[in-house]
Parts: structure tokens; C-alpha cells; sequence
């Protein structure tokens, strides 16, 4: 096992990975920006460095600065967390080749995941379901363009294959539409993501988010940990996500999950990744893979008894998975309620001294969060600045635990979204179970 690992995050994650280290006897660096000094998971992780000022560009995002704080303070590996450099090959293969461990799938595997046309042609090949669509990038020839998405069925909508974060996507009903849509989604494309490779899908009306956790290590095992129903979204950013997901059939679920472990035996996956479908009709659709480990991971680590992080750790260091499929038994019903530090209703950031911070405890409940009272949410980073996670032996115990988690909680001197949070979870349609993707635009917009 290793003996010292950085941790190249910050916030609730930095400290989620630096608690998983602790547990497991792993000393820890936190490195952290001039605007992060202050924070707690900084003071106990063993050894700290800063990496830059305030913008990540010049510090979370600042490659030499982190391998140089790995080489200084004689860490092993480096655990990337999410966002930031979690699924850049780029990083992961100078993580390596400076001689540490980078704790996520090998670089050419992230490479293969990230382009969306050649990760889902990988899919296609290992027989995981897919939305139906241009089979590949998408051809330049307008008769060709035209001739697909008279085959697959207006509505389509044309994503870019090196799109991210809800970017480069354009919805098209009508063939007068689709050419125009094409160019300008290639322009952008090229600009955004360096680029143009555009494909075609069907745009399916009124689907559920739906995805599946999987665990590999280096020996050829892999397992999956059950799904999670993120259905719940605002500009394609997830509100709250639930284990597992409401009313769907068992052996479904158990079939989809199979396709994923034989899809990661395929690209020899390792660690912990999420395969991302759209559920609708009783039909699951694959869009994306995140090779990495997820905000929403406590709800699977609830339900399974799991530990994700500390098991992303130990197959990083070349341990053999601890388990087989069939010891994976899902048990209750958990859902998380991501508390942003913004208005509840108009979604304008509200970062700022936090003068009291009380979080709720009792059966059933964990509150991951790196904040205390007196701490300064910064404006330059994402404004989730923690997660409120129930656990019931059914869902609607997981539910009436958070509404009483939430009743419980203060936060004061900041505006938060738990009011918002509040809402959903006395929504009489979100309480009955399997609301779709566009449910929390449409309620906002008070069309439900
Ligand atoms: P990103 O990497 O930008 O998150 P995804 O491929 O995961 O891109 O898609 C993001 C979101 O866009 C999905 O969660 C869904 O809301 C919508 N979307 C993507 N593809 C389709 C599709 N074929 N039909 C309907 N909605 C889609």
C-alpha cells in the first residue's frame, strides 16, 4: 500500500479522499490555492503545499506546480478527484511518467473515454446499449447529414465529440433546421473543445438520467455497485441523485450492469468509472463515461457498504478487488442533496463568510463538507460546498430523514439552495419516484 499520497482538489472532495487516506493509515499533501490556505482538510492532511493564486487555471489546473509538489514532498500517488485534472490524459500521463500513480484509469483509456464518438463506438463494440444514431463522426457531405437523420427520425440532436459540462449540443426537429445546426455546432465545437467532430443521435423526449457504478482493478476483475437515478437536473447539472433508481426492473438493471463490466474487461478499465445512459421506455441508453470517481459516489456507498474511494486506492496500488459480483448486495435506499452556496430560485452565486454553520446528524445521515463556521466560501471556484446524504431501509425513510436533515440545518451569512431542496422533497410527483430530465426546468418555469 502506498505511504503517502497528494491530493490534487480542494473542497468536499479533497476532503473526502483526505478521510479515506487517514482511515487506511496513508499519509497525505494537500495542495491548495493562495484562496484555500485557510481551509481545514489543508491543516489536517499531513503535509501542505500552495500551488498558486486563486484562479485554478494557475493552481488546480497548474500541471508543473503539482508534479513538483508530489517530487518535493515524496508522495506516491496522486488521487485527482473530480473536475479539475480527474479526467485529463494529459495529466494522468505526466503523473506518470514522472514516476507516481495516478489513482484512475491508464491515460489511453481516458483518452478513449473522453472523445464521446470513440467511446461510444467502444460501447457499441462491447454491446452496451446506445442511443441510436450516426454510428461515428458525423460526414461532411450535406446529402450524407441529411440521409442519417431521415434514418434515424427527427427529432436528432448533434453533440461534438469532444464536448463536456452540458456544452456543444444542439437539438434539431426539422430537416430545414439540421444543416445550419450542423455547421454552427462544428464551429463552435472547433472553438470550445479544439474539436469539430460533431455525431448524431436521436433526442429522446422525456428520458431519466440513469448510470452505473463500476469498480476494476489491474487483474481483470470487474464488478458494478448498482445504479443511481440523477434524474433530477438544472442545466444539466445535477440537484439530487438517489440509490437505487425508483421503479425500474431489477434484471434490466442487472443486464445493463453486466454489459459494463464486460465493456471495462474490454478497454481494460482500472478503478472506479460511471457509465451514463438515458432510461426511457424501459430502455437504457449509453451517452458518456466518467472515468472517475463522482460527487454523487456516497448514495452507491450506502446502499452497498462500499467504500469507493478507499477501493479506487487500493486497486491503484495493484490490489486484487475484494469482492466478486455476487457479494455485492444492495440493501435500503439513499439520496443526496448537493447544498450549493447560491440563491435557491435564481441560481446567482452567494459566496461569503459563513458566520454560523450547523449541520444535522441522527440515524441514517452524513453530511460531507469541508466547511465550518467562520469559513469564506471563495467566488472562484464551483459553489457546491457540501452534500447532505440520507440513508433509509426505504425510500421513503431516506426521504423523510433528509426533509428532517434539512429542517435541522444552518448555514448563516451565505444564501444556499436547501430551500430549493425543501421543495423537491415535499413534491408530491418527485416523492412518487422517476420524474425525468426535464422535471426541475419545467417546475421552475411553473409548467408542473
Ligand atoms: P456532457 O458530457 O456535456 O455532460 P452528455 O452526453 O452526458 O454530455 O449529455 C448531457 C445531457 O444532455 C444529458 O444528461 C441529457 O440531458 C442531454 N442529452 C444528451 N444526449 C441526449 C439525447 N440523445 N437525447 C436527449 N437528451 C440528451
Amino acid at each position: 500500500m502506498f505511504e503517502k499520497i497528494l491530493i490534487a482538489n480542494r473542497g468536499e472532495i479533497a476532503l473526502r479522499v483526505l478521510r479515506a487516506c487517514r482511515e487506511m493509515g496513508i499519509r497525505t499533501v494537500a495542495v491548495h490555492s493562495e484562496a484555500d490556505a485557510d481551509a481545514k482538510y489543508v491543516k489536517l492532511a499531513d503535509e501542505s503545499v500552495c500551488i498558486g493564486p486563486a484562479a485554478s487555471a494557475q493552481s488546480y489546473l497548474n500541471v508543473p506546480r503539482i508534479i513538483a509538489a508530489a517530487e518535493v514532498t515524496d508522495a506516491e500517488a496522486i488521487h485527482p478527484g473530480y473536475g479539475f485534472l480527474s479526467e485529463n490524459a494529459d495529466f494522468a500521463e505526466r503523473v506518470e511518467s514522472s514516476g507516481f500513480v495516478f489513482i484512475g484509469p491508464r491515460p489511453d483509456t481516458i483518452r478513449l473515454m473522453g472523445d464521446k464518438v470513440s467511446a461510444k463506438q467502444a460501447m457499441i463494440e462491447a454491446g452496451v446499449p446506445c442511443v441510436p444514431g450516426s454510428g461515428g463522426a458525423l460526414s461532411d457531405d450535406p446529402k450524407e447529414i441529411v440521409k442519417t437523420a431521415r434514418a434515424i427520425g427527427y427529432p436528432v440532436i448533434i453533440k461534438a465529440a469532444g464536448g463536456g459540462g452540458g456544452r456543444g449540443m444542439r437539438v434539431v426537429h426539422t430537416e430545414g433546421a439540421l444543416l445550419t445546426a450542423v455547421t454552427t455546432t462544428r464551429t463552435e465545437a472547433g472553438a470550445a473543445f479544439g474539436n469539430p467532430t460533431v455525431y448524431m443521435e436521436k433526442f429522446l423526449e422525456n428520458p431519466r438520467h440513469v448510470e452505473i457504478q463500476v469498480l476494476a482493478d489491474q487483474h481483470g476483475n470487474a464488478v458494478y455497485l448498482g445504479e443511481r437515478d440523477c434524474s433530477m437536473q438544472r442545466r444539466h447539472q445535477k440537484v439530487i441523485e438517489e440509490a437505487p433508481a425508483p421503479g425500474i426492473d431489477r434484471k434490466l438493471i442487472a443486464k445493463v450492469g453486466e454489459s459494463c463490466v464486460d465493456a471495462c474487461k474490454r478497454i481494460g478499465y482500472r478503478g472506479a468509472g460511471t457509465f451514463e445512459f438515458l432510461y426511457e421506455n424501459n430502455e437504457f441508453y449509453f451517452i458518456e463515461m466518467n472515468t472517475r470517481v463522482q460527487v454523487e459516489h456516497p448514495v452507491t456507498e450506502l446502499i452497498t457498504g462500499i467504500d469507493i474511494v478507499q477501493e479506487q486506492i487500493r486497486v491503484a496500488a495493484g490490489e486484487k478487488l475484494r469482492f466478486k459480483q455476487k457479494d455485492v448486495v444492495l440493501r435500503g435506499h439513499s439520496m443526496e442533496c448537493r447544498i450549493n452556496a447560491e440563491d435557491p430560485f435564481k441560481f446567482t452565486p452567494s459566496p461569503g463568510k459563513i458566520n454560523q454553520w450547523h449541520t444535522p446528524g441522527g440515524p441514517g445521515i452524513r453530511v460531507d463538507s469541508h466547511v465550518f463556521s467562520g469559513y469564506t466560501v471563495p467566488p472562484h471556484y464551483d459553489s457546491m460546498i457540501g452534500k447532505v446524504i440520507a440513508y433509509g431501509d426505504t425510500r421513503e425513510q431516506a426521504i423523510r430523514r433528509l426533509r428532517v436533515a434539512l429542517s435541522e440545518m444552518v448555514v448563516d451569512g451565505i444564501k444556499t439552495n436547501i430551500p430549493l431542496h425543501q421543495d423537491l422533497l415535499a413534491d408530491a410527483n418527485f416523492v412518487a419516484g422517476g420524474t425525468s430530465i426535464h422535471y426541475l426546468e419545467h417546475k421552475l418555469a411553473g409548467k408542473s
